[in-house]
């Protein structure tokens, strides 16, 4: 059974953990800094290629190109198998259908459905938290604003269980965001169940904050994860939510490692401007401050325990 957690702002409303559920009608990307070094998209669209070609179906077969922030540095020009930017425009348009008339299509012979954000959330009885577009970047250059404004439609769908969910967007090309945001609410006030928010990597990146918020939005959270290095330059005005974590790249060989004193640095930030802060994991067993507590021991992220507390607030 998934975990549950009270709101502060919605204290009658309880929501699953972090990333309950993921809608990706768009998927693939490339880097735009440091934090997307060990990307778990790319990672796992080698895998998705691979499933979906043995299943007929026609996502993630086409390849990206490799990442420059890559450690150690990737030969140039290597490609990125299933990590080519795909739009789903059946599937955006469907979620967006108010209808709800189901839309399949002939692959190969084969009738298949969409795996429309409407099962994943319509026929359910139970309040969830959907990640939107977790294997890509809303705001990349190559989506057209069009196919934005339909991804916005779909979690607007006005049916009762898909408005009773809550939909988290994270980018990190938020100038971008910033921008076309208003045009795409057109004058409407920011709808409650989005939560729009940025990565925010080091101090090097701190500056995407302030377009986040430029960007109207009813809650704004921060992912500091991968933690790369110290935030103390951080400004939390506005801000309800940071998240944060260390890298947890697979069997922790290239993870970057996660100091304390830049957890704890944040953590108190969080508490002195009011601000719910999760920690996620150390990322790896190797930063993990207590390994002697037993919360933390096993779990292959390191666990999340710090100074004795598991820190997993919600706005
Ligand atoms: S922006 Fe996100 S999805 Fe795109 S390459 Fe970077 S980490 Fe991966």
């Amino acid at each position: 059974m998934p975990r549950r957690y009270k709101s502060k702002k919605n204290p009658k409303a309880f929501h699953l953990y972090f990333q309950g559920e993921k809608w990706n009608p768009f998927h693939g990307c490339d880097d735009v800094s440091e934090g997307c070094g060990n990307c778990y998209a790319r990672r796992m669209a080698r895998w998705q290629k691979r499933l979906h070609r043995k299943r007929r179906h026609p996502k993630y077969q086409t390849d990206g190109i490799c990442n420059r922030f890559v450690l150690p540095p990737d030969k140039p020009g290597a490609t990125a198998p299933g990590f080519g930017l795909e739009l789903h425009w059946d599937e955006a348009r469907y979620a967006a259908d108010h209808t709800n008339k189901r839309i399949s299509r002939v692959v190969n012979g084969k009738r298949l459905s969409l795996p429309p954000l409407a099962e994943l959330c319509d026929h359910t009885k139970t309040q969830r938290r959907v990640f939107v577009g977790d294997m890509s970047d809303l705001f990349h250059k190559d989506i057209p604003d069009d196919f934005i404004r339909l991804v916005f439609q779909g979690t607007q769908h006005p049916s009762p269980r898909r408005a009773e969910n809550q939909y988290l967007i994270l980018t990190k090309r938020p100038t971008r965001m910033a921008k076309l945001w208003p045009k795409i609410l057109a004058g409407q006030t920011p709808p409650e169940n989005l939560w729009m928010g940025v990565s925010v990597e080091s101090n090097k990146y701190v500056h995407r904050a302030d377009y986040l918020r430029q960007t109207p939005a009813h809650i704004r959270w921060i992912s500091v994860e991968p933690f790369l290095g110290p935030v103390h330059k951080l400004d939390l005005t506005n801000i309800d939510w940071v998240v944060s974590g260390g890298e947890s790249e697979d069997r922790g060989q290239l993870a970057r490692p996660l100091q304390v004193a830049w957890v704890r640095e944040l953590r108190d930030k969080c508490k002195q401007h009011n601000v719910a802060f999760m920690f996620k994991q150390w990322g790896n067993p190797r930063n993990t401050q207590d390994k002697t507590d037993a919360r933390n021991i096993g779990d292959p992220n390191g666990g999340c325990v710090l100074d004795g507390q598991v820190h997993h607030e919600f706005p």
